[in-house]
This record gives C-alpha cells, structure tokens and sequence, in this order.
C-alpha cells in the first residue's frame, strides 16, 4: 500500500529523492516470514519508515541533497539505522532535506524541495522537510531526521506531526553526515507521541563509534506515557513568544488552559539571555560546518569536476560547482568567524555566550519540570519565502536553536491550525535525558 502511495503521491510532494521499492519489498516479505515462524518481533518490524538523506545506509546512495554527493554509496551504516534493521525496519527510501541540512524550507535541496501535504502551496519546512511531507503525507509510518537547530521540530509543526529532537548524546550520530556536530542530533518524526517513544526507545543506546553517545540509561519513554501530570511544574519564559504571530500564540494559550486543567502548574520567568541565541547559533554552526565540510574535495566522496589543470583547480571547481549558494554561504561566514584576526571578536565570544545559554535553562529547570514554548513563530512559508532574505529567514529559527545550543530535548507537537487551515505547533522542552517526562507531557496534551 505504501508503495503503491509513493508511486501515485511522490511527484505532487517531493519528499522521496530516492525511493527504495525493491527492497523494501524484500525486507517486507522476510518479516512476514518471522511472523509465520512465530518468531518474537520488536514493535517496529514491519513498519515502513524512512530516512533523511543525510544518514549513511550502506549500499544505498546517499546524497544530503547536494550535487557534490551525487553518487555517493556509503560503504557502512548509520548506526541508527543498523539498530532499525536489527529491529525489521523497512525503508521505503532516503528522503528530501535543505543541501546538508542547512535550511529552513526544504528549498535549498539540489532536487527541489519537499511541499506540505496540507497545502502545496507551502513548503514542509526544514531541513528534514522530506521526513515530514512523507509521513504527513502518508507514504510513511515514521521518519528518522537530524536537528541541528529546528530541522526535525520545524517541519514537524509545519505538517502537523510529532518531532522529538533527543539530549545531545542520547542518541548515536554515527554515520549521520556532520552539519555542526556539536548540534546535531537523529530523532523522529512522527503521527503520534506514543510512536515518538517507541522509536526514541528504539534508538537511544549508547554506541561505542560515536563517543559522545551515552544512550538513554534510564527507563523507556513509551512506559510513562500514560502517567498523571498531576502537579508537574509548566514553565513559561516570555522570551520565547516575542514577535510571535497572534493566532500562534493564541493555539499556545488555550494548550496552557488544557495543562492548567489537568492540573499543572504554570510558572512564569524570564530568560533574557534567550535573545543570544540565533547570533551563537548562526556563529557556532557555521564555524563547525565550515570545517566539517572541508572533506568535500573531489577525492573521496561523489562529484568530481570533468575539466582542471591541476589539483588546486581540481577542488576549487569541484567546490564551486557541487555546493549550493546557502552552503557556500555558510562555510565563507564560518571561516570568517575562525580566522585569526576575527576568532576572539565571534567564535570565542559566541562560546562564553553559549556557556550563559546552558546557565539560563539549569536555573529554569531549578523552577519547572518542562518549558513550553511555539516551535516557530508562525506556520508554514508559502513556496520560495526563503529565497528571498536569509537573514530575515535565520530570524525564524528563533524558537528552536536554544536547546540545541544547551544540548537539551525538546518535542513539537501539534496545537491547533491557523485560518488557512495550516497546523501550529508547539513545543515541550526538558532537561538533559528528561525525555520520558516532555513525551509524557506531550502525551497527555494529546
Ligand atoms: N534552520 C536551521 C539552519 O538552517 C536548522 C537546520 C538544522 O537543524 N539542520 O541551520
């Protein structure tokens, strides 16, 4: 059925770069034959689900979106994708994402972006825009994204889905192509905060490859779900709705009252550092992306200019021609904010600043269980709004990059619809490996 989905659907949304029918199939029909078997199977067998195309699968072309991946076959997977398989995953396919995962609109990939199943005059967001426009659009279960400062959250809320960015070292980034390591992180999106759970559960191990994976040590998400939130402490820093669009900040309102009704408690503060966040953000991923993408050079991966001279002209042309404009973009800001002259002035004083961000959210946790919060100042961007100003489109990760600035999870879940008809949503964030407590929240809500 979903196959048959993909085949009808995939043109209208874009969210499938690289469909992976064949196997899937296979991997389908080897399950049903467990089943026969009697054998005990996870809740995951069988599920057909996908992957953003930044997360490395053996075999299969894997291309972040960029022309200078293009024929690239990762010769080892994921480890998150190593434990789906070990759990009878099926991939139907590897999906669309802004070029290396730098976006907010799914526009800035190499094959088009992925559209909003809710209306197709507006992007899925991004940059794991793919996951979400696959599994809003039904022709997945579920999807694995990365989130390196809104990208499983934002297309979440723009398509009405459930997106679970997890505690920096929860969950293994090995194999998952760096945009900034230091923010990055797999989570998934999905309909449901119970399937939310049980694929986190799923994940979150530790993994000796990648060394700042820790795994989740305590007990699984998909227990507590059901758990009163009786007495739970809501925290609501203003901060965070500043220059938010009104009807936003109305569905966030009115899911206050739902909390308030089973009987949690509101606290209100300020956290005025907040408004560091996007200049740290904006400075600290750069400089890391910049660096992490200094492998591109026409040797070892993909796309490698026909016409040079010599090796110089080799990797510069390569570079030029394979990387898009907002890639370029940033490795040239990130190289700037790390040359001698400008490190102490940008990246050192983005660093300290960074160091005040984590501050701010342990002394928030001091005075509330989670913080609530709109995963994005207003819905989705009509088609080629991102085009236009990259500043102004920064601006609207404003909501989203502070937990991942602090290593912290958040989880954005569905609140309402504006007067188009396109989903709000909002988000749930908790201290470190607190995950268990924002999907229980989430839960509740639900
Ligand atoms: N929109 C943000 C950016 O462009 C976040 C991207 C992400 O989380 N990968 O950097």
């Amino acid at each position: 059925n979903y196959l048959d989905a993909m085949e009808r659907d995939n043109k209208k949304i874009n969210a499938y770069v690289n469909p992976t029918a064949e196997l899937a199939m296979e991997a389908a029909k080897a399950v049903d034959k467990k089943i026969a078997s009697g054998e005990e199977l996870s809740p995951l067998a069988g599920i057909p689900m996908t992957l953003k195309d930044n997360i490395s699968t053996k075999g299969i072309e894997t291309t972040c979106c960029s022309n200078i991946l293009k024929g690239y076959y990762p010769i080892y997977n994921a480890t998150v994708w190593e434990i789906l398989q070990q759990q009878n995953a099926v991939l139907l396919g590897k999906t669309n994402m802004d070029e290396f995962a730098m976006g907010s609109s799914c526009e800035t990939s190499c094959f088009g972006g992925a559209l909003n199943p809710h209306d197709l005059s507006h992007v899925a967001g991004g940059s794991s825009g793919g996951v979400a426009s696959a599994v809003g659009g039904n022709l997945a279960v579920y999807g694995l994204g990365s989130d390196t400062g809104g990208s499983i959250r934002q297309p979440a809320s723009f398509c009405g889905l459930v997106g679970l960015k997890p505690t920096y070292g929860a969950v293994s980034r090995y194999g998952l192509i760096a945009y900034a390591s230091s923010f990055d992180q797999i989570g998934p999106i999905t309909a449901t905060v119970e399937d939310a759970a049980l694929v986190y559960d799923a994940i979150s191990r530790y993994d000796e490859k990648d060394s700042t994976c820790r795994g989740n040590t305590g007990k699984p998400a998909s227990e507590s779900l059901n758990n009163s939130i009786k007495g739970k402490k809501i925290g609501i820093a203003k901060e965070y709705f500043d220059g938010i669009r009104d009807d936003v900040n109305d569905a966030i309102q009115n899911a206050i009252k739902v909390y308030e009704s089973l009987g949690a408690q509101i606290v209100y503060f300020d956290m005025p550092s907040l408004k560091y966040s996007l200049p740290v953000y904006y400075i600290l991923a750069c400089a890391e992306a910049s660096s992490n993408l200094g492998r591109y050079d026409g040797i070892r991966y993909g796309y490698r200019t026909p016409h040079y001279s010599d090796r110089n002209e080799m990797i510069c042309k390569t570079r030029s021609e394979g990387f898009g404009k907002e890639v370029k973009r940033r490795i040239l800001l990130g190289t700037y904010v790390l040359s001698a002259g400008y490190y102490d002035a940008y990246y050192k004083k983005a660093q300290n600043l960074r160091g005040t961000l984590v501050k701010a959210f342990q002394d928030a946790f001091q005075k509330c269980d989670v913080i609530l919060a709109p995963t994005v100042p207003m819905t989705a961007f009509p088609l080629n709004f991102t085009a236009q100003d990259a500043v102004e489109t920064y601006q609207t990760d404003i909501c989203t990059v502070p937990v991942n600035i602090a290593g912290l999870p958040a989880v954005s879940i569905p609140c309402g619809f504006d007067g188009t008809g396109l989903p709000i949503g909002m988000q749930l964030i908790g201290n470190s490996f607190s995950e268990p407590t924002i999907l229980n929240m989430a839960h509740q809500y639900e």
